[in-house]
């Protein structure tokens, strides 16, 4: 991709065009076509895309908004930041996204949202979701920071339910060479209000119409990231790839509790993450032998000194057990065949010896 990449650089430098410029516009079109969602709005980052996409969605002020337990502090930080209360719920046991269960039981008259996040890029069921949010008035947010091209049911995720949003972090599936990210929905007003939101509230140089924030995608990353969308289905096929040899080759070890793929879902492996009970000598072996793991994460949201003031709900027990068993094996197109048999090998010895 190097060609191509200094290339467009070197264009926006020439053209001196850094911001709201062609390359955004040409990403935006390109990325709703990508999740197959109607509009696509550029931003600074995935935490910004979430605080901008709940705000956008002008939801009575401080109102709860259910956020699974399991996840990175953005999808509750982005709640307390737009001016909204966190009701932290669980995860199911299975694939680790939120647990409808857990969310019937919180929700109350101030609810207004859940984020649904698809967390290591496994899209959440959407379906039952979506059904009890409508019956219950509720509007639905994705976070799909780490599901770029996942599928539920043959449908890509961030437009399935209200607005989605999604992050171009470096280590992302889709990754900038710096911070971005971007929101998509099916909702043309929705997609507006984003677009201004994102840009001091305006819709032209001076025509305010309310105070809105500065967080604009920039032109050199919206041009690199055009350039890396070519190849993310390629990206995600090794992923996969990756993903069910593991999925072989570690099965039959019965200490290890391999991450679940439901039938309905593209899971885009973001993370591979297996449950072991013995998980900090595991990781402190890997390492030893070369071998760069990453736990995610360990310590569930509501435990996070952050949230320390928050009254325990008791709800989110299934987190907070995972937390200590979870570990994140390496992933990614960076990875060949020998690397991940060289992992696979590791594990079976620790487990032989
Ligand atoms: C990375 C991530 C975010 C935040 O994205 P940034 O671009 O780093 O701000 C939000 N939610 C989840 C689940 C993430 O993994």
């Amino acid at each position: 991709m190097k060609n191509d990449i200094d290339r467009v650089i070197f264009d926006v430098i020439d053209k001196t065009e850094f911001i709201n410029g062609s390359y955004v516009k040409s990403f935006e079109y390109d990325f709703s076509e990508y999740q197959d969602a109607k509009y696509c709005v550029g931003v600074g980052n995935g935490t910004d895309a979430l605080e901008i996409a709940i705000e956008a969605l002008g939801l009575p002020a401080n109102s709860e908004i259910l956020v699974p337990a399991n996840s990175f502090i953005a999808s509750s930080e982005a709640v307390t930041r737009s001016g909204h209360k966190v009701v932290f719920c669980d995860v199911n046991e299975d694939d680790l996204t939120i647990s409808l269960n857990s969310v019937k039981k919180l929700v109350n008259v101030n609810t207004s949202a859940i984020i649904a996040v698809h967390l290591y890029g496994h899209p959440c069921d959407m379906d039952p979701l979506l059904e009890f949010a409508k019956q219950n008035n509720l509007r639905v947010i994705e976070d799909c920071a780490q599901a770029h091209g996942a599928l539920y049911k043959g449908r890509k995720v961030g437009a399935i339910g209200d607005i989605g949003t999604f992050s171009f972090y470096p280590g992302k599936n889709l990754g900038a060479f710096g911070d971005a990210g971007a929101i998509v929905t099916n909702d043309e007003q929705l997609a507006k209000m984003c677009r201004m939101i994102a840009n001091h509230g305006r819709t032209e140089k001076y025509a305010h119409q309310f105070e809105g924030r500065n967080s604009r995608l920039d032109n050199i990353q919206a041009a690199i990231l055009g350039v890396k969308l070519k190849y993310l289905n390629e990206f995600t096929e090794t992923r996969i790839k990756i993903a069910d040899k593991y999925l072989a080759e570690l099965s039959d070890i019965n200490t290890i509790t391999l991450p679940t793929r439901q039938k309905w879902a593209t899971q885009v492996y973001h993370l591979f993450v297996i449950r072991v009970g013995d998980r900090d000598k595991l990781n402190e072996f890997l390492n030893k032998n070369g071998v760069q793991t990453g736990i995610h994460y360990p310590v569930s949201l509501p435990k996070l000194e952050a949230y320390k003031h928050f009254e325990s709900n008791n709800e989110t027990v299934v987190a907070e057990h995972a937390a200590t068993k979870l570990l994140s094996l390496p992933v990614g197109e960076h990875l060949n065949e020998e690397e991940v048999c060289r992992v696979i090998k590791l594990i079976r010895a620790f487990y032989e010896r």
